[in-house]
């Protein structure tokens, strides 16, 4: 069993203790090193491959395992 510190990153499978949760689905987690992979490679939408910008909610794509605009059908993020 896992702790409750201790979550399991849906996009890469890690155990990390650190990223987000996505209140909107159960038990969803996404480390901070898929996050920052993500920013690194310029940000891009899953659903209109363009930028998401500063004010832009992101959201996560379970079916891509990327992140995206949560305006474009992503699963808001919390801390
Ligand atoms: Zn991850
Ligand atoms: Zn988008």
């Amino acid at each position: 069993m896992l702790g409750f510190w201790k979550k399991t990153c849906m996009f890469c499978g890690a155990v990390a203790t650190k990223g987000f949760r996505i209140p909107d689905r159960m038990n969803s987690f996404i480390c901070k090193a898929c996050y920052e992979t993500w920013e690194a490679a310029g940000r891009k939408c899953a659903a209109c491959d363009t930028s998401v910008r500063g004010v832009q909610e992101v959201g996560a794509f379970f079916e891509q395992r990327t992140l995206g605009h949560a305006d474009c059908g992503g699963l808001k993020l919390l801390p």
